[in-house]
């Protein structure tokens, strides 16, 4: 099966290269090429709302940008086509960085209804503009030219369209799998985790409609030489919802799905146009009820879209472990066993009239655990919050390695060495354990975007799979790095979290309640992991509310209750206090 996925590729681009010289008729071609310029576009969406999760019901602007750059640019100034794809990427990406810049930041619901807003402002500037005909469009765009050969709009075309489509699920696939890539695939999860991995997540999120915006321009362009003239419709918002539809359809997440999706639309369409109006005896646009309806049945149904069949019948291969003995990555230089690592001095939160931290202070000298512990509600995450600047101060300060960090964002305390876990695990399901924990290495890595999808990244990827590898084994769970973590019980995940943490290369180890959840062995394992962690030199702080936990793995302890810190002392000490057992029992039983 790996085989035939490993000959499909090769295969179908000479299917698709070599189609004109084939004796098919030429409705073939035209819809074939129609296939390759849609599938330009899902192929963004794919990666835009599939993989980081952001819905656009606007990338058919984009692909008007593309064509009505190449048009007027043509016709207009009589530039080169060739020159025209540059001007029409150019554009598509400025746009898309002032779009993107102003509505990235939104959340939920007001993005998708932004996408439409702006969607709908593309389209009607080019409806409406003297310069750009108007309703009517331009028209008389010449044909391509290659080294002298008039490529005109059927067979001569189709080569070329895809060339440039294979080409862009070559270098959409390489991405993917990538330190930006896994970036990118991170951000569905939130950005809470991505951040904390040191990863900028608008950053990441720009990348991804960039991309997708400037793989819209290409088809647009291929769009204009192929009808050779434009008009505004192709690019309504209409259409925006159809090519979310084919990404959609197709199967959010995958490369391919792309293809598949507008393969079936495109087929599917064309049939319901003539179908349709004969069945209810009007014309109209009625494909867009059955798109609808079927829509909804493959989100019920299919929710991962038609390609999930796909993976299901021959499933991807497992990673080549091609990494033995890839050189290490850069690693920080270690605070010296009893250096003050952390000082916490007074730090306080409140959430409106709730004093949910309340002038709290402790230290944590280097190679130490440290517990903090309390009842629910007491604060304990809220501080952790504080710490990891997921939260902002209300008051007090945060020092680390004699730097002060209050206020700091979460990717920045992340890069002076700070890691963290998280109370409700934060794995990315769809991506496999070595995957997860690779993210950990980001900081200690630097490729960009650019260079995954030429694949010119491949000895700093050795490198960081090397790393998680190396960080799996030394929590014992190197035997499951090839399974997706989705798949994964929750004590195992909750370990994956902390390799993840570990790579890295923290001076301080945060742990947010890691036992919360675990069956007893699990347990004990995960006491196992910590202790040998602690004696390799690393410093915890270590955040639970199971006391018997605690008790048997921190050097101190700092109790808290009602945002107030209670008591700090030795495991002994705690145990023996009336004051910590009273708080227990009050409002545990
Ligand atoms: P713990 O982790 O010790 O169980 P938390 O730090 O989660 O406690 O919560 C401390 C208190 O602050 C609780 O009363 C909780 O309801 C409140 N709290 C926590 N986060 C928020 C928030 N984002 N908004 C309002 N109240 C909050
Ligand atoms: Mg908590």
């Amino acid at each position: 099966m790996a085989a035939l996925r490993r000959a499909a590729f090769p295969a179908f681009a000479a299917l698709m290269l070599g189609l004109p010289l084939l004796p098919v008729p030429d409705f073939w071609i035209t819809q074939s090429s129609y296939i390759g310029l849609y599938a330009l576009v899902a192929l963004g969406l794919v990666l835009l709302t599939g993989v980081a999760g952001l819905t656009s019901f606007g990338q058919a602007a984009f692909v008007g940008i593309g064509a009505y750059t190449a048009a007027f640019l043509a016709t207009k100034v009589g530039v080169s086509p060739w020159f025209t794809l540059f001007v029409g990427v150019g554009l598509a990406v400025l746009t898309a960085l002032v779009l993107g810049a102003i509505t990235l930041r939104m959340s939920g619901h007001y993005l998708p209804l932004a996408t439409i807003a702006w969607g709908l402002a593309l389209n009607y500037t080019m409806a409406n503009m003297e310069w750009l005909g108007k309703y009517d469009g331009l028209l008389g765009i010449p044909s391509l030219k290659l080294f002298g050969l008039d490529l005109g709009t059927g067979r001569g075309l189709h080569p070329l369209i895809w060339t440039l489509a294979l080409l862009a699920a070559l270098a959409v696939t390489n991405l993917l799998d990538s330190r930006p890539g896994r970036a990118i695939r991170a951000l569905k999860s939130g950005a809470t985790m991505p951040e904390a991995m040191g990863i900028s997540t608008l950053r990441y999120k720009l990348a991804a409609f960039v991309l997708a915006a400037v793989l819209a321009a290409v088809s647009g362009w291929l769009f204009a030489h192929f009808q050779r003239s434009v008009s505004p419709t192709p690019f309504s918002i209409n259409k925006g919802i159809e090519y979310l539809f084919m990404a959609v359809l197709g199967g959010v997440g995958h490369v391919w799905g792309a293809f598949l999706g507008s393969a079936v639309v495109r087929l599917v369409e064309d049939q319901l146009q003539v179908l349709l109006p004969k069945l209810i005896g009007t014309s109209g646009n009625f494909e867009v009820i059955v798109f609808g309806i079927v829509l909804v049945v493959v989100l019920k149904y299919a929710p991962q879209g038609l390609w999930s069949f796909v993976d299901r019948l021959a499933p991807p291969a497992r990673r080549h472990r091609d990494w033995a003995g890839a050189a290490a990555l850069p690693a920080r230089s270690k605070p010296g066993r009893g250096e003050l690592l952390l000082d916490v001095q007074a730090v306080r939160k409140t959430f409106g009239g709730l004093v949910a931290v309340n002038d709290v202070s402790f230290q944590i000298r280097a190679g130490d655990i440290v517990g903090l512990i309390g009842p629910n509600g007491a604060g304990k995450s809220t501080t952790f919050n504080l710490i990891t600047g997921v939260l902002a101060l209300t008051g007090g300060a945060v020092t680390f390695r004699g730097q002060p960090i209050g206020g700091h964002a979460s990717r920045e305390i992340a890069r002076r060495g700070i890691s963290r876990t998280f109370q409700h695990v934060k794995l990315v399901p769809d991506m496999t354990v070595l995957e997860n924990v690779a993210l950990g290495g980001y900081l200690r890595s630097a490729s960009g975007s650019l260079k995954a999808m030429l694949r010119l990244n491949r000895d700093e990827e050795r490198r960081l799979f090397a790393e998680a590898e190396r960080q799996l084994a030394r929590i014992g769970m190197g035997g499951q790095m090839h399974e997706l973590a989705g798949n994964l019980a929750l004590g195992p995940q909750r370990l994956v979290e902390i390799a993840r943490a570990l790579a890295t290369d923290p001076a301080l180890l945060l742990l947010d309640e890691p036992a919360a959840g675990l069956r007893h062995k699990e347990k004990r394992a995960l006491g196992d992991v910590l202790r040998q962690l602690e004696s390799e030199g690393l410093s915890i702080l270590l955040v639970e509310h199971d006391m018997d936990f605690v008790m048997g793995l921190a050097d101190r302890i700092v109790v808290m209750e009602f945002g107030t810190r209670l008591m700090e002392g030795t495991p002994a000490e705690v145990q023996a206090s009336p004051q910590v057992r009273a708080a227990y029992l009050g409002t545990e039983h």
